[in-house]
């Protein structure tokens, strides 16, 4: 199925080709990917294109159990150790996981699992199963020994029966602990723990853009990271890079084994290992497995690494004996996938955009791919700096990234797949709208067209920006018929706006007399704007709605605002010298004083602006780091700016409140060492309850 993905080499679906030859065909392109990923630590398919030619094999071994072979991949775990390393036999198989990607497979595991332990009298027959849910980091899997409390050895999975001897390179990673705590006397003589070594998001791209200015190898994401990382020969590169660890399980623990797989990882953490207690859950039965994954879906791309699912293990350790192993994996387990994040396709090309304030976007143009639930087809790539350092060309094969609602991003080129023809972008030094030059600021990133509102690009975006349900709110000004309006030379600025009548309206593209009607009167009633709104409509750069409305509390007309000096500009919250400069700048502009006297000219008569309720938290300013174990931080923000508060980026001496969940960084450090109060979030959820509905 060359399908959505499209970046198959080989057309698994032919109706031509018989299963056999078919089996035989995924095995060596899956095992070539296999090498690529596990070997290389460079992978040149997507996992999403991964794990679909997986499915396709395990389609037809399963439908013609008599193909299936020993040496198939459906059977076997990652890849041979690199002979690079020393070679470890596990005392105790590293196997991978089974997967689902659909709530009917989740279902059918659990009845599985549930079926067998009641044949097995081992669940009551009216009882649910318990299952312990845990976040899949997408990391590498690895192996530690302690022998009395003390690591002597570490190992990757390998093919699961032999990994390869990484003990230096592990020794280097801060959170896990060379020698266990506790009491020497009841150290267990013998202790694998299993876990996840990864690599933080904001770690994993400060890394690369050190690696880029040292021209150095560029890792596609986190987890290509963290395993490049760890299988260095020489460990002092290991320690420099931001690895870190989660344990999850265990592999030769003696006679040491607890009743639940829970009290394991409990028992871990006595022990002084990492474990991702903050995201565990227990769960009964498959209705809750799903509520589960989809409040971890919810916060997926809020947490600060990379998972591409969660876990579902059986807690009880008798049972999952009971339930035993399949080739290469538990049923005692399973991972429960989210859709993938990231997905290769082609750059067809890079375009520019110009903005409302002239800013020249590059955009790239893809072939339609399916990623994090939709389908893209452009994505910003920002300015030229970006392009450079992405080093992406047109006609690469490139990753594309979609976290959540976060807009698309290309994450980089799939250099192994560079044609010979991939082009280089450069930016044109004309608009290619309206050819007025384009400029680029020193020390600024952002290319610019000085076309002004000369530029129709501009100024199309400028009276969508006017009309937009923060300014104006003209309903039914949508940027098809602002096309249309300057494309005809009918509007050259906002004031023209008030002019049109339903008559004239009905007559463009898309427009029936009805709609042109209400347009009409949605523009009428934006003659009446409040003050803020209408400043905030005439796109001062820097000038956003709350400094909008900050100056209009201030300054009380437009006539005050439009002589005020710059100590007076300084005068108002959060206008500092960039935003008082582009204010004073915007009214030196003559052509923007006559668009004000225009707009006076239509009857537009901005009304009082009324100042927000004072509420308990007015004047407190809040700082939010970590995550929270309820709230977003997005959610935790507007209530706090719902009950009249605010919330900054930054701490400072003038920070009321910084708001700390777990993972908190350098914020939480820096507001120790200010003396500003911290506060969890019931702290939070107190002072939201004392501040009133
Ligand atoms: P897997 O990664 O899907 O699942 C098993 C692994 O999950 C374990 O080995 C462990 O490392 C990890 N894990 C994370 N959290 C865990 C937890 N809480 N409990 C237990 N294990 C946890 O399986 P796999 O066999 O390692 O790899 C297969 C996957 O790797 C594919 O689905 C694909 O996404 C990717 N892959 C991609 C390519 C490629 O070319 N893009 C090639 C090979 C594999």
């Amino acid at each position: 199925m060359p399908g959505v993905l499209g970046t198959f080499d080989f057309d698994a679906d032919s109706p031509l080709i018989p299963f056999q030859a078919r089996a035989v065909a995924l095995r060596a392109e899956i095992e070539r990917h296999n090498h690529a990923y596990y070997v290389q630590d460079a992978p040149t398919v997507s996992d999403a294109d991964y794990d679909c030619l997986m499915r396709a094999l395990q389609d037809i071994e399963s439908s013609y159990p008599e193909l299936v072979t020993p040496d198939s991949p459906t059977q076997r775990v990652g890849a041979p150790p690199l002979g690079a390393f020393g070679s470890v036999v596990h005392a105790v198989p590293m196997l991978s996981l089974g997967n689902a990607f659909e709530a009917l497979e989740v279902e059918a595991f659990d009845k599985r699992v549930t079926d067998t332990l009641r044949a097995a009298d081992k669940l009551a027959p009216d009882a649910r199963v318990e299952y312990f849910c845990e976040l899949k980091l997408d990391g590498l899997a690895i192996n530690l020994r302690y022998e009395q409390g003390r690591l002597v050895q570490a190992a990757t999975r390998g093919d699961g029966q032999t990994g390869e001897d990484v003990t230096s390179n592990i020794r280097t990673i801060k959170s896990i602990p060379l020698r266990l705590s506790g009491n020497a006397a009841q150290m267990p003589s013998v202790l694998e723990v299993r876990g996840e070594v990864f690599m933080n998001l904001a770690d994993f791209r400060r890394m690369n853009d050190a690696q880029r200015s040292r021209d150095e190898k560029i890792f596609v994401n986190p987890r290509n990271a963290a395993a490049g990382s760890l299988r260095q020969l020489d460990s002092r590169i290991t320690a420099q890079r931001p690895l870190r660890f989660f344990a999850y399980g265990w592999g030769d623990v003696g006679d040491a084994l607890l009743a639940r797989h829970s009290d394991m990882l409990d028992w871990l953490a006595q022990l002084g290992l990492p474990v991702n207690r903050s995201q565990h859950v227990i769960a009964r039965g498959a209705g809750e497995l799903l509520a589960y994954y989809s409040q971890v879906g919810a916060r997926r791309d809020k947490l600060p690494y990379d998972i591409d699912g969660v876990v579902y293990k059986v807690n009880d350790l008798a049972a999952q004996r009971v339930l035993g192993f399949v080739a290469r994996a538990p049923r005692f387990a399973i991972a429960h996938k989210f859709p993938a994040q990231e997905a290769a396709t082609t750059l067809l090309d890079i375009e520019v955009q110009v903005g409302r304030t002239g800013a020249i976007t590059p955009v790239a143009r893809l072939a339609p791919v399916f990623v994090g639930g939709v389908t893209v087809t452009n994505a910003t790539l920002h300015n030229q700096d970006e392009i450079n350092r992405k080093d992406v060309r047109i006609g690469d094969t490139v990753i594309v990234r979609r976290a959540g609602d976060v807009i698309p991003e290309v994450v980089g080129p799939v250099l192994d797949k560079r044609p010979a023809g991939a082009t280089r972008f450069v930016m044109t030094n004309s608009c290619p709208v309206c050819g007025s030059a384009i400029e680029r600021v020193e020390d600024e990133a952002i290319a610019r067209c000085t076309g002004g509102l000369f530029c129709p690009a501009q100024r199309k975006q400028s009276i969508l920006h006017a009309a937009a349900r923060k300014a104006l709110d003209i309903e039914g000004l949508g940027d098809k018929l602002v096309d249309q309006l300057v494309d005809r030379g009918r509007i050259h600025s906002l004031a023209e706006l008030y002019g049109l009548t339903a008559q004239e309206l009905a007559g463009y593209d898309r427009m029936g007399q009805k709609s042109a009607e209400n347009l009409v009167v949605a523009i009428d009633r934006a003659r009446q704007p409040t003050l803020g709104r209408l400043i905030f409509a005439l796109g001062i750069r820097h000038v956003g709605e709350t400094t909008a409305r900050d100056l209009a509390l201030r300054f009380e007309s437009l006539e005050n605002l439009m002589v005020a000096n710059e100590d007076a500009l300084l005068g108002v919250s959060d206008v500092g010298p960039v935003v008082a400069g582009s204010i004073a700048r915007f009214f030196a502009e003559p052509h923007n004083i006559e668009i004000v006297r225009a707009l006076q000219a239509q009857g537009v008569k901005p009304q009082p602006e009324v100042a927000a309720r004072t509420t308990g938290l007015a004047g407190k300013t809040f700082v939010l780091t970590g995550t929270l174990p309820v709230w977003s931080r997005e959610v935790a923000a507007s209530q706090i700016v719902a009950a009249g508060g605010k919330v900054s980026g930054s701490v400072s001496r003038k920070t009321s409140y910084v708001v700390a969940g777990t993972e908190a960084g350098s914020k939480l450090t820096k507001a120790a060492e200010l003396g500003v109060t911290i506060i969890d979030e019931d702290g939070l959820r107190v002072l939201l309850a004392e501040a009133g509905p």
